[in-house]
């Protein structure tokens, strides 16, 4: 089959917003919520931290921060003391669902900016405004734009330029109405991933079938096409340490199979959400088949959307909670394969490596931008053709707390 060019892979479910007004640039001031991780003991002052139960690898901390108060659209600070053998630090917020957030701030302890809403060096012009409702945030070292309505996320690092160190780290979660900032309040939940830097790891996957193109719980398992399009997924994951590992089967109501594409973040329903929330595994990726995803848009079709940059990692029943597949618009199972491959990429982390706007592309060095460079798994159409992921994205995907850290032989 030959490629197919309009097949858009949709990167999250923030982008494409209009500007909002930002008149307000004053700093959060007040006295930080700290939150101590050490090495075999927590001590926490304000948070409830999770110590014993660190999440499906033994590497995996865990802390969850029931109430957050976010006051004129700017939280406090939150300190983190992070361990020794810090890999990765994510941390999702959840607050008010026609609310956006961003983590819009993370700061190290050798006074590292990874994340700010007025990153140095970096001017915010109109295209990033129109396309990011955090620009600062966006166009700051470690990109932070799962910015959405109820939602925000960030992993980091999300690129090798940058580091997470151990010492003590703050970062600050901004929320904002239709118009301006406002007072909000979110839980978050932080993922500390740590140990030896791996190269060896193990995704779990979790199918949800609308009934669309023919696949369900029941037949999926022996079905060649299904198969054919997992082992497109696998083997571009393979080929960076990353084996696919456990798969459920599940089935959801057939009223998915034609979802909207959930792009307006203060829209007030969307089927796209609701289908995520049924996204109940709290390891690996929830993943979604339906038949087609929104209306035409953007000259082409939406292959697939992720629910977030990263996702809301390990987090079950969210309006972000999985990937979602079109199986109608190109039925190759090659195709196929690439949108789960594709998708799961933006829940793990990976940016595309050209955006639709000329000058925005990933952080990553050693993946090529451009339109003619189609070989990317992370490339924003979808292809049956040759592609695969640079070392600089496997890098980041060892990250994810979601992918399970194996030990080198
Ligand atoms: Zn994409």
């Amino acid at each position: 089959m030959k490629i197919s060019i309009g097949l858009l892979l949709g990167m999250a479910l923030a982008a494409m917003t209009t500007a909002t007004a930002c008149v307000d640039t004053e700093e959060a001031t007040t006295p930080p919520v700290r939150v101590i991780i050490e090495d075999d003991a927590g001590a926490p002052m304000d948070a409830t931290v999770d110590m014993g139960d660190v999440g499906p690898g033994p590497r995996l901390q865990h802390i969850r921060i029931d109430s957050l108060e976010v006051p004129a659209g700017r939280s406090e600070w939150v300190e983190l003391d992070l361990p020794r053998d810090v890999l990765s630090l994510t941390v999702i917020a959840q607050g008010a669902p026609r609310v956006a957030y961003a983590i819009e701030r993370l700061e190290g302890p050798e006074g590292q900016v990874l994340v700010a809403e007025h990153p140095a060096g970096v001017v915010i012009d109109n295209t990033v405004r129109q396309y990011a409702r955090f620009p600062g945030p966006f166009m700051s070292p470690n990109r932070s734009a799962t910015a959405s309505a109820g939602l925000a996320g960030l992993l980091a690092p999300n690129n090798p330029n940058v580091a997470i160190t151990p010492g003590l780290w703050r970062f600050g979660v901004g929320s904002m109405g239709n118009i301006a900032r406002l007072t909000s309040e979110v839980s978050v939940d932080i993922w500390i991933k740590r140990g030896p830097p791996p190269t060896r790891g193990r995704l779990d996957l979790h199918f949800h079938f609308t009934g669309a193109h023919g696949w369900t719980a029941a037949n999926t398992p022996m079905d060649e096409e299904f198969n054919q399009a997992i082992e497109r997924m696998r083997s571009f994951y393979n080929e960076i340490g990353i084996d696919l590992g456990a798969f459920t089967y599940n089935d959801v109501p057939s009223r998915f199979r034609e979802v909207d594409e959930g792009l307006d973040p203060l829209e007030q329903e969307s089927s796209l959400e609701d289908l995520f929330a049924l996204g109940q595994y709290d390891t690996g990726v929830n993943m979604f088949f339906v038949e087609t995803i929104g209306d035409f848009s953007f000259g082409g079709t939406i292959g697939g959307i992720a629910g977030g940059t990263p996702g809301p990692s390990l987090l079950p029943g969210t309006k972000r909670s999985g990937v979602v597949v079109a199986t109608g618009l190109d039925p190759n199972p090659e195709s196929i394969g690439h949108i789960m491959g594709h998708e799961t990429g933006h829940f793990l982390g990976l940016y595309h490596t050209q955006e639709f706007v000329r000058e925005i592309t990933d952080q990553i060095d050693d993946t090529e931008s451009g339109f003619d460079n189609a070989d990317n798994l992370m490339f924003p159409t979808v292809t049956p053709e040759e592609a695969g992921l640079s070392d600089g994205q496997a890098w980041v995907l060892h990250r994810s707390p979601v992918i399970i850290s194996e030990d080198a032989e």
